[in-house]
């Protein structure tokens, strides 16, 4: 496996992850974003490659608040699909085994 290193400014870089917007490489260029994978305790891992060095950084993305929880909670007790706290309207939470999750942070919200 190709070796990922971690990133500096993870909060900014978040805040563009979860706007859609472009994220800047630390070495120019930008992140494409090649995947993300759940780890344990509902923290989720994304894996970049810079468009410049074809380098490979990683980025943690933090598990759901409680805020959050409840924020999706809340709109199944309604009956509605809810949609991910972070990404916003539109990015529908699918079922992942036990789990809803969001496809695009990795990150469990709710009990399916
Ligand atoms: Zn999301």
């Amino acid at each position: 496996m190709v070796h990922s290193w971690p990133l500096d400014n993870e909060k900014q870089l978040l805040k563009a992850y979860y706007a859609g917007k472009r994220m800047e490489s630390p070495n120019g260029g930008f992140l494409i974003l090649l995947g993300v994978r759940a780890l344990e305790g509902g923290v989720a891992i994304a894996i970049f490659e810079c468009s410049a060095s074809s380098l490979r950084y990683e980025m943690e993305i933090p598990k759901a608040t409680r805020t959050e929880r409840k924020q999706v909670r809340d709109a199944l007790d309604e009956g509605d699909d809810p949609d991910c706290p972070r990404h916003g309207e539109g990015a529908r939470l699918v079922r992942a085994g036990k789990d809803l999750v969001c496809p695009a942070c990795g990150v469990a919200y709710a009990r399916a």
